[in-house]
């Protein structure tokens, strides 16, 4: 196994280390590892555990990440690793990231070259994401793999909770093309309890993103009585519209119970309820995990027919030209760029 050095860190003494990547800033003994489980002091060396570590690799539908406005149809290459920055209660995934490399025995090695030469012949494949688990926990190997990603002409994704601190955002910035960020709930207090993480550095990532011009959308996760809180969700549409602008979609996402959240799943009329609300304060709202096809599809906001159709995973492009145009009435609805490899 490769034993790769971890980067923000700074050794203290004792042979204790101080991890800078992600907000927590963990100071790790001697032998421990951080809240994420995958770094590791070893003799005051702090290690990246998961460094050419993949738990899943998959070719899927791009809408499955979920990014909507990003090569709408298109297939991306998605891998991911083990560890997250998080404990959310109400993990999906919490079998790959609420875990270590130690105790999760179907971890397999790779090389980026060798991601990247997957990526690379699989035809109409647009790219990498990385996604899954949390990719902070991962930035040494997903650094290398988007920056070799990069040089063949492939597009990347991050899939991310945004828990990041900015110095290492701003150098993965020129190497990822598209964010989704979770954006799961308005209040600290909700991240406080459900998450062990904070508010306010998933707000300046989202904001350091949408600046940076890349392509940005944002899930939020819809919990009965934790945060299907109106005056809250009203909030953060507010600041989702004026802080990033109206035209970042949102993904609202339908809670199950799932890890340790045994309350019950989100009721369709709730969601339904949230998409109409949210839908009069920003321009594309989509939900995911309900059956049935309602806020599915992309209306322009223009003219508001119907640009493309979604069901299930299958995609069409009926109202949108090569350049992003509506065809209707012309207006640049996505950008050029996130049609045309
Ligand atoms: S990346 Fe892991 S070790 Fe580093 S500060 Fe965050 S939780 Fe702690
Ligand atoms: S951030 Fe995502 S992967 Fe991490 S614990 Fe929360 S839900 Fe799970």
């Amino acid at each position: 196994m490769i034993e790769k050095e971890a980067t923000y860190y700074k050794n203290l003494d004792d042979d204790k280390a101080q991890c800078f990547l992600c907000p927590h800033n963990c100071i790790i003994k001697n032998g421990k590892s951080g809240i994420c489980r995958v770094r590791t002091n070893n003799e005051g060396r702090l290690i990246a555990d998961t460094f050419g570590q993949v738990s899943s690799m998959a070719f899927d539908p791009i809408e499955k990440k979920p990014l909507y406005h990003f090569f709408p149809g298109s297939e991306i290459f998605s891998v991911g690793s083990v560890g997250c920055n998080l404990h959310c209660s109400f993990c999906q995934n919490c079998e790959i990231s609420q875990t270590s490399v130690a105790d999760f025995p179907y971890l397999k090695q790779a090389s980026f070259e060798s991601i990247v030469q997957q990526a690379q012949k699989r035809s109409g494949n647009i790219g990498i994401a990385f996604t899954y688990n949390e990719p902070t926990v991962w930035f040494e190997f997903m650094l290398d793999i988007a920056k070799q990603a990069k040089l063949t002409g492939l597009k990347t994704a991050m899939i991310s909770n945004g828990f990041i601190n900015l110095e290492p955002l701003q150098q993965l910035l020129p190497y990822i093309d598209a964010f989704n960020i979770d954006l799961k709930g308005f209040t600290e207090k909700f991240y406080e309890n459900y998450t062990s993480s904070h508010l306010e550095p998933v707000k300046e990532t989202l904001n350091l993103i949408a600046k940076s011009g890349k392509h940005l959308e944002i899930t939020n996760l819809l919990i009965p009585i934790l945060n299907d809180n109106l005056s809250d969700f009203s909030d953060m549409l507010d600041w989702i519209r004026d802080e990033l602008g109206r035209d970042v979609p949102l993904h609202l996402s339908r809670y199950f119970p799932r890890h340790k959240l045994t309350i019950d799943a989100t009721s369709p009329e709730l969601m339904l309820e949230y998409y109409e609300y949210a839908c009069g304060k920003l321009n594309f709202v989509y939900l995911g995990n309900l059956h049935g096809r309602q806020g599915s599809d992309t209306y322009c906001p223009g003219c508001k027919n119907t640009i493309i159709t979604r069901s299930g995973y299958r995609t069409e492009i009926s109202g949108l030209e090569n350049n992003g145009q509506c065809c209707f009435c012309g207006k640049q609805v996505l950008p050029e760029k996130n049609m045309k490899l």
